[in-house]
């Protein structure tokens, strides 16, 4: 099907900045839009520029004594509580207004997407997919995701996959749906006993009227690109299909690279590409075309995001960057002034192979443990048979 596609960008929303050396650096998003915008993918394209979301909009998800006290927090001197102030999550200036920014973002791509005037719509700035309803955790304030399949909801949708691919637990958008059958969250994540926030086991399957409707994939540490595509297609697009969703929307970070310092699997930007390209062709297969994709975690803030996220909007966009593309000049100087001494890639690759092998049933690779864990838990669930790679 045809598509249009609508990016919601603001350098406003760069002054969600947890300051000092705090691993959530907004340098990572100014560098993405300046890659993308060097390397043509952004040419003629309008970004559409968000307005702070309503404190009716974000009290759909949180409690307003919490969202008191982060509209209070920078000007309080006693300890406001609610997991801020804490060094996750640390208390900034006009942290009310910048987080509601990002949640008026993601509320603002929604909005194209239920009106039809997009079918695909990207907030890289979104995916704060650890806010909880009435506290801060994991470096967001507030969880816009939510907000916006909330909101989805409201306004003529019925049944939203949310597909969570952050090295972490989406544990705040699993939360704020367990118990609502209309949200299928799925999470891949860095297996729970060995990554913080320690949730997300398989059989964490949703609330008694909603069993099934939470799907947690734990992948081992050091899981590479193939193995972990082997496990998102043995997982993702059967439970896509037998869910049938109107909307499909993703949280796309990128922590999940073997560099990335706060967690350890181990996939390269050639396979976050391969994932958003599959992610596009789901969204085309299941939902429609329509496809909200947010942003996430993701802290090597040079060499990792900048080419991740430029290759998720090529990706949004229909404008697929070829790996082999060598890095532009005016992007890598721009760098250089950041950093004089950063080793810098020389392309839009990592050099490693996109291809990988289909789960055939059983157990014959080591993350095969993690996809029949997933599978026998929630497969029966949706009429599905665990044990049949048909499904
Ligand atoms: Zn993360």
């Amino acid at each position: 099907m045809g598509s249009s596609a609508a990016v919601v960008w603001d350098p406003a929303m760069l002054a969600y900045d947890l300051g000092g050396d705090h691993p959530f650096n907004p340098i990572r998003l100014e560098l993405t839009m300046r890659l993308a915008t060097a390397l043509g993918v952004l040419d003629g394209v309008e970004q559409l520029k968000p307005e702070p979301a309503a404190e009716a909009e974000i009290e759909r998800i949180h409690d307003v004594g919490y969202v008191t006290a982060v509209r209070e927090a920078p000007m309080a001197s006693w300890d406001v509580g609610h997991g801020l102030g804490t060094a996750d999550n640390p208390v900034f200036a006009r942290m009310h207004e910048a987080s509601s920014l990002v949640v008026g973002a993601s509320l603002l791509a929604a909005e194209r997407i239920a009106s039809g005037a997009a079918t695909r719509a990207i907030n890289i700035a979104g995916g704060l997919h650890h806010a909880m309803r009435d506290h801060a955790a994991g470096f967001c304030v507030y969880n816009d995701c939510a907000v916006a399949i909330s909101w989805l909801l409201d306004h003529g949708v019925e049944r939203v996959a949310y597909v969570d691919v952050d090295v972490h637990h989406g544990d705040g958008v699993q939360a704020a749906f367990y118990d609502d059958p209309r949200v299928l969250t799925i999470s891949l994540h860095q297996n729970p006993m060995t990554l913080w926030p320690g949730t997300g086991s398989p059989m964490e399957l949703g609330g008694r009227d909603a069993q099934g409707t939470a799907v947690n994939l734990a992948l081992p540490p050091l899981t590479r690109d193939a193995a972990w595509l082997r496990a998102f297609h043995a997982v993702v697009p059967s439970l896509l299909g037998a869910f049938r969703p109107d909307v499909l929307v993703t949280q796309c970070g990128v922590d999940t690279h073997t560099e990335d310092p706060l967690a350890e699997l181990s996939l390269s930007v050639d396979g976050h590409r391969a994932t958003y390209q599959a992610l596009r062709a789901l969204a085309e297969e299941h939902a429609g075309g329509r496809w909200l994709a947010l942003g996430g975690g993701g802290y090597q803030l040079l060499r990792v995001v900048p080419r991740s996220w430029t290759h998720l909007l090529a990706t949004v966009l229909d404008r697929d960057v070829a790996p082999e593309t060598a890095l532009p000049a005016e992007w890598t100087s721009t760098v250089r002034e950041l950093a004089p001494n950063a080793r810098l890639p020389l392309s839009m690759s990592d050099g490693e192979p996109a291809g990988f092998e289909p789960w055939g049933g059983g157990r014959a690779e080591p993350v095969d443990n993690a996809i029949m864990d997933t599978r026998n838990a929630v497969f029966p669930l949706h009429g599905l048979d665990p044990e049949d790679p048909r499904d």
